[in-house]
This record gives C-alpha cells, sequence and structure tokens, in this order.
C-alpha cells in the first residue's frame, strides 16, 4: 500500500472527532512531506533537537507536537514552536514550562502523560501523583492543561482495551470537577497496533508512526 493508501485506510477508520497525529520520529523530511501531500498536518516528534530541526527545514506548514520526554533544560528550545506537548510528567517540568513560556509571554498547551502499567521504563507520572500535578496546574498562567495522555504497556486486546478504559475513567472523572486553567479536551492514546481498541475506550487523539509511514529502524539515519 502507498503512504496515501495508508492514511485514507486509518482516516476511514477513525470516528469524525478523533485527531490523527503522523508519528514521523527518525523520518526524512521527504518522507514527511509524502505523508503531507496525503492531507496530513500535525505531525508528533518524540526528541526536542530532531523536531527543532524538522521545524525549521520544513518547506510546509504543518502543526507539531511533542509526544516524547522533555526535559527541563530543554523546555527553552521548543517554546513557541510546538502546538501541544503530550508529556507533562513532573511538577518540576510544569514549573519550568511556565517560567519559560511567561518569559514569552507565551502559553503552553500540555497534556498531563500518565503511566498507567506503572513501568519501569516508561516516563509518564503515576496515578497517585495525579492530584498534586493537577492542583500545581491550576496555579498556572502561562501553562493550559488540555488533557491526559497515556502509552499503555505491550499486551493482547483485552489488556489493552483494560487500560484504555481505565485511563478514559480518570479523564471522564477529571472532566466533570470544574478547575482552574484547566481543560480536559483531548484524551491521547493509542498507536499504530491498538488504536481502534484506544478509540473504542474514548480516546480522541491517536498517534500513528509505523502504520502511516511503514516500519522505523533506528540504526540507520
Ligand atoms: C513512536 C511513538 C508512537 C507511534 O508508535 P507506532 O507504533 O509507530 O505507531 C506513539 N506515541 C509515542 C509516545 C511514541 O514515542
Amino acid at each position: 500500500m502507498s503512504i496515501k493508501e495508508k492514511v485514507e485506510e486509518i482516516q476511514t477508520n477513525l470516528p469524525k472527532n478523533v485527531t490523527l497525529i503522523a508519528v514521523s520520529k527518525t523520518r526524512t523530511l521527504d518522507e514527511i512531506k509524502e505523508v503531507y501531500n496525503a492531507g496530513i498536518r500535525i505531525f508528533g516528534e518524540n526528541k526536542v533537537q530532531e523536531l527543532i530541526d524538522k521545524i525549521e527545514n520544513a518547506d510546509f506548514e504543518a502543526e507539531w507536537h511533542l509526544i516524547g520526554h522533555l526535559q527541563t533544560n530543554k523546555v527553552k528550545y521548543i517554546a513557541g514552536k510546538v502546538e501541544l506537548i503530550h508529556s507533562l510528567d513532573s511538577i518540576k517540568l510544569l514549573n519550568e514550562i511556565e517560567k519559560v513560556y511567561s518569559k514569552k509571554s507565551l502559553t503552553a498547551k500540555v497534556l498531563i502523560q500518565i503511566n498507567i502499567g506503572e513501568e519501569e521504563s516508561k516516563t509518564g507520572i503515576n496515578l497517585s501523583e495525579l492530584e498534586s500535578i493537577v492542583q500545581a496546574s491550576e496555579d498556572c498562567k502561562n501553562v493550559k492543561v488540555m488533557g491526559l495522555m497515556a502509552v499503555i504497556p505491550q499486551g493482547n486486546k483485552a489488556e489493552c482495551r483494560y487500560y484504555f478504559s481505565k485511563m478514559n475513567k480518570i479523564f471522564l472523572e477529571l472532566k466533570e470537577r470544574k478547575f482552574n486553567n484547566i481543560e480536559m479536551k483531548y484524551l491521547s492514546m493509542g498507536m499504530t497496533n491498538d488504536y481502534k481498541y484506544a478509540v473504542s475506550e474514548g480516546s480522541n487523539m491517536v498517534r500513528i508512526g509505523e502504520g502511516i509511514f511503514g516500519k522505523r529502524f533506528y540504526n540507520i539515519k
């Protein structure tokens, strides 16, 4: 299947309210342009340097999202360049984003990343830390929380659905409660192998890499 056909197939599988993000990490700008030409306007990257290089060299207008872990010392490089940060995972990072964006009179839109499987190997906050990061977000002037993000543990269909539905429950509970400065609009979950389960459990933002671009090889650059 061509990239255009893959994009079209995914789009027919997605309800209208679900935002599709093409995850372009490790891909060249030529490859990304091909996906752009197939109609995609939002791209997700997981590394700050790679993201900046692509934004600066792209000859097309797209919306860029940071979906990978963000180190506090790199916030200054992305301020004003990304539409949404999916990976708010500590109060320390929240405070740094607030500081950097405030200096530039900008507002950062962020999602709180939850390590829903409590896996050692993954970033994201544990559920026990959610309340405190939500409270800290209420006091921010230059950071606006727009929802939640998760990367779930690998597993079979039932396991995937379990974690997605657990995330959706948390999302809906937070949405019910009213907070200053927090709008529970996006639930970012679902990747190539599990996005259909994610959507049926309430996801409204999916991040798809290999399903669009084909298999990723990390060793060649
Ligand atoms: C790489 C990545 C994806 C996309 O994964 P695929 O399996 O290629 O669809 C989604 N989310 C995050 C956070 C990623 O790092």
